[in-house]
């Protein structure tokens, strides 16, 4: 399996939109890797995770074949995952060449944006949307897929999701906190690739909606302690913001001696 970060910035991205803080000024100067666009993410170039503003960029920059990939997870509503008002730009007229419809999975407060853009009549059903709900298996374009209650802004009904394809399993935990008991259980074996939310960066005690470094290092304790993750699991950090007041070279820094990567725009991880 391989995972391509595409985006790997909270809401704002850093720098964040119109912020003078001292993260912001710093990532402009210093540049490269400390620049993050926001979340989303793509697994073996033909399921994507997320649908942010920055995906037209990512198409851009990465030399994506948007119109060959037909699937789409989304995790949650917070706009920074889902914006919903691109999902017109696949109507049939404005979108040439598309062979398949395209196909998003959302729990309820994403499937109800998504269906309100997809059943406008200039749409004639170029998009599909297909709801998924916490603690169910679906199969998905021949992945099997498990999706898991986030510990995040309850309106925007947050999962994340349990991807396993050829006895790989990659565990994408974005926007929540530390895991709730039931999802936890529902993970159920090791995983073979887990990337966290680090949007609180090295500030401490993150331990709702979103975790910071010090969490992950609980919540991968927690998972050690379920079997879920071991020394041989890959372990990402990802999903940053610039009130974590960290760049990737700080992050990468404290990370130092550990097994923990630091994830940035362009990461590419076969395993
Ligand atoms: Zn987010
Ligand atoms: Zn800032
Ligand atoms: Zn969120």
């Amino acid at each position: 399996m391989k995972i391509k970060f595409l985006g790997t910035a909270a809401a704002e991205g850093i720098p964040a939109l119109s912020c003078g803080c001292e993260t912001c000024k710093r990532a402009k100067k210093l540049g490269g890797r400390n620049l993050r666009s926001r979340s989303q993410a793509l697994i073996n170039n033909d399921l994507l995770i997320d649908f942010n503003a920055d995906t037209y960029w990512h198409m851009v920059k990465y030399d994506i074949e948007l119109e060959n990939i037909n699937h789409v997870l989304i995790t949650h509503s917070h706009q920074d995952h889902l914006q919903v008002k691109d999902i017109e730009y696949f109507r049939p007229d404005f979108c040439h060449g598309r062979k398949e419809s395209i196909n998003f999975y959302s729990a309820i407060s994403g499937y109800n944006l998504i269906k309100q853009e997809a059943d406008m009549p200039y749409m004639q059903g170029s998009v599909k949307y297909h709801l998924v709900e916490p603690y169910n298996d679906y199969l998905i374009n021949g992945y099997k897929i498990k999706v898991l209650k986030a510990n995040h802004a309850e309106f925007t009904t947050p999962v994340f999701y349990l991807i396993e394809k050829d006895n790989k399993k990659l565990l994408y935990a974005h926007d929540t906190g530390i895991f709730c008991q039931d999802t936890i259980n529902y993970i159920g074996g090791r995983v073979d690739f887990i990337t966290m939310d680090c949007t609180g960066g090295l500030q401490k005690g993150w331990r709702d909606n979103h975790l910071c470094l010090e969490t992950n290092l609980e919540m991968i304790e927690i998972l050690k302690s379920r079997k879920i993750v071991d020394n041989k699991t890959i372990k990402v950090v990802n999903h940053f913001s610039h009130n974590g007041q960290a760049l990737y070279d700080d992050i990468v820094k404290e990370l130092k001696g550990t097994d923990i990567i630091c994830s940035y725009d362009g990461l590419e991880i076969e395993f």
